[in-house]
């Protein structure tokens, strides 16, 4: 029986790697252990053309789509699918039970379809972080009462879910810490003058990975390691005092974990997301995709350095937020979409992000300018609500209407 499969995101850069991955994977027999997949909906933003070569090729179930006219153009052309569009419609089609979802469009619009989807039993293969940095403790909740599994996709993450496998009896308890590596960017030996003055074309040009803006953006400033280091804990139950970040430029450690007769297990390969995707869609199974292993004689060596916090000054803001728990995450996460956007958009310069994510928490802590009101257990309002004031707070500090 083939296993129903939803993408949001699906002409993103994950979203396309998921496809790839599917097809490669139903090329082969068909068995237990590689049941094939049905793509019963896929989710973008307005690329007709693509969108429109996915239809043909994986004739899925249901659409959603940006825009109210994509989304007329696109049901004139295919009368039989439902099409669906807009935020709303992305919850609906969400909440269509999958065996399982990958969650793969940025940012905190992420949220509310992936709890849609958790409240309809669907297991969601991880691929927006911004969800668990925002809510996760609401996320992982409503996961665990449904009974439903979430399956990290970012490779750090895939890389200690791996790891933890590894754990021997005792499970997480014999954990001492985690270890996240970074790649520390294209600007990891900057000074911080030369960071004031990098533009986004530079900061787009990621020496390892190849993703979208977002999350390149992310990485240039090491936000994204902050990020992650928040969808680590909530992930894996840990404290942010048991979070480690090691800056490793190869890119070849995915992450380690340490354990506490002091092992440490890492997971290594090479650069190519392919291989969480595709772990993410067989679990418990490995794959038999013939994905190319590492040539370790050709590695050189692998180094690992201190993150230099002083001068990323977001990884250090992220630090703090997962200290103070409760909304000021969902703050962090806002402010820091929000100024990455007026960045990309040359409104803003590169420290002008952590400057204004640390406005942005500061007005947060103390509930200044209506920047929504710092709550240490919330609900999905107040979370939302952190979220809309920190964004607001971002705005008006660059009179944006
Ligand atoms: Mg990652």
């Amino acid at each position: 029986m083939a296993r129903s499969i939803g993408i949001l995101g699906s002409t993103g850069s994950i979203g396309t790697q998921t496809l790839s991955v599917i097809r490669e994977l139903n090329s082969l027999p068909e068995s237990s252990s590689n049941p094939h997949y049905s793509v019963k909906l896929l989710a973008c933003g307005n690329n007709r053309e693509l969108i429109s070569e996915q239809i043909a090729e994986f004739a899925p179930e249901a659409v959603c789509v940006a825009g109210e006219e994509t989304a007329r153009w696109l049901q004139e052309k295919y009368r039989v699918l439902e099409v669906f569009h807009g935020s709303s419609g992305l919850t609906r089609c969400a909440s269509e039970r999958m065996d399982l979802l990958v969650t793969a469009i940025s940012g905190m619009r992420g949220l509310l379809p992936t709890l849609a989807a958790i409240d309809a039993g669907t297991d969601i293969a991880l691929a927006n972080k911004e969800t668990l940095v925002a809510a996760g403790e609401l996320v992982m909740k409503r996961a665990k009462d449904k009974k439903v599994k979430i399956i990290p996709v970012d490779s750090e993450h895939s890389a200690i879910f791996q790891c933890l496998k590894g754990a021997m009896r005792g499970g997480k308890r014999s954990v001492r810490r985690l270890i996240l590596t970074a790649s520390g960017g294209p600007f990891r030996t900057f000074s911080e003058e030369e960071l004031n003055n990098v533009t986004a074309d530079q900061a787009l040009n990621h020496p390892t990975w190849k993703m979208g803006g977002k999350i390149t953006i992310d990485c240039a400033t090491m936000m994204n390691k902050g990020l992650e280091v928040i969808e680590a804990m909530h992930l894996f139950g840990m404290g942010p005092d048991r979070i480690d970040v090691a800056v490793h430029p190869q890119s070849i450690v995915h992450s380690m974990v340490e354990f506490t007769d002091g092992s440490v297990m890492a997971q290594l390969g090479v650069p190519d997301m392919k291989t969480p995707i595709e772990l993410a869609l067989t679990y418990p199974y490995r794959g038999n995709t013939a994905r190319p292993g590492l040539d370790i004689t050709q590695l050189g060596s692998l180094t690992f350095e201190k993150p230099r916090t002083e001068v990323f000054r977001c990884l250090k803001l992220a630090y703090d937020a997962a200290h103070a728990g409760g909304t000021m995450p969902a703050a962090l996460n806002g402010a820091n979409e929000e100024a990455v956007a007026l960045f990309l958009k040359g409104k803003i310069s590169f420290a002008g992000i952590s400057e204004l994510v640390e406005g942005a928490m500061t007005a947060h802590a103390s509930a200044q300018l209506s920047c929504g009101e710092f709550d240490r257990a919330p609900g999905l309002d107040a979370v939302l609500a952190a979220d809309r004031g920190a964004r607001d707070y971002v705005r008006r500090s660059m009179n944006c209407p």
